[in-house]
């Protein structure tokens, strides 16, 4: 679903993405780990193009990445973001949050888009916040609305940037059930995290980053069980 061919990418003097050569196969769960700084959230801002690439290439649905225009705004409603900060529109309600992409991306007439939001925001938890401002919601609703939101586009995958670590740990848990969920109904998912049971509960594939490269890509069990790079070794002694 998403190929990721030779990419490259420099920040300056940094080169940041190493020879990234990744397939994520539809209804895959693709968690991605790694030190600080490794790289992890450029390589996601590539795939929905928040972040141009210098060499390689980058294609989702056998099609490469559009480059602008409304080709480009239907690739970022194809390609749901979920961020560390939740990036809701504070001045509209959490409904509103979650049928503006609907009408304004996908024109999708506000009846429909209503319906589906109230849909969506039962199935996220949140239905009875509905009327709210995101500022009246804790931060794990507030999460549980971003991901309703990128639903709300029929995304073909789901982004996820360490969605639970600007939350205090009681929320943590609400958030990730949502995600669990969203696995266990076959939606494709890159997620950034530092969520270890998470990733063995949840992904398919854990890919290992260090210095701006692919260091490992395993089966979770075999990752965490078994690392094959020192960097790995390491990295899983730090924190688990
Ligand atoms: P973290 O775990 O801290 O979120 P990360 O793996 O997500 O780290 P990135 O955010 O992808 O890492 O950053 C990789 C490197 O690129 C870092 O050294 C960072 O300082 C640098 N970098 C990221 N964005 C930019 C930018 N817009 N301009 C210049 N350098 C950048
Ligand atoms: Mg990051």
């Amino acid at each position: 679903l998403v190929v990721l061919d030779n990419v490259n990418k420099h920040f300056g003097a940094l080169h940041v993405l190493q020879d990234i050569n990744l397939t994520i196969r539809r209804g895959e769960v693709v968690v991605v780990i790694g030190p600080s700084g490794s790289g992890k959230s450029t390589l996601c801002r590539t795939i929905n193009r928040l972040e141009t690439i210098d060499t390689g290439s980058i294609g989702i649905d056998g099609k490469p990445l559009p480059q602008e225009g409304r080709e480009l705004a239907r690739l970022r409603a194809d390609v749901g973001m979920v961020f560390q900060s939740f990036n809701l529109f504070a001045h509209k309600t959490v409904l509103e949050n979650v049928m503006l992409g609907q009408t304004k991306v996908r024109k999708t007439d506000k009846a429909t888009a209503e319906k589906k939001a109230r849909t969506l925001l039962d199935r996220v938890g949140v239905g009875a916040q509905a009327e709210k401002y995101p500022a009246q919601l804790s931060g794990g609703q507030q999460q549980r609305v971003a991901i309703a939101r990128a639903l709300a586009m029929d995304p073909k995958v789901m982004l996820f940037d360490e969605p639970t670590s600007a939350l205090d740990p009681e929320m943590i848990n609400e958030v990730l059930e949502v995600m669990q969920q969203l696995a266990r109904d076959g939606m494709t998912m890159v997620v950034v995290t530092h969520e270890m049971g998470f990733a063995r509960s949840a992904a398919n594939r854990v890919v290992f980053m260090a210095d701006g490269k692919i260091i490992e890509e395993a089966e979770p069990n075999q990752f965490f069980n078994n690392p094959r790079s020192d960097r790995a070794k390491d990295f899983l002694s730090k924190i688990l």
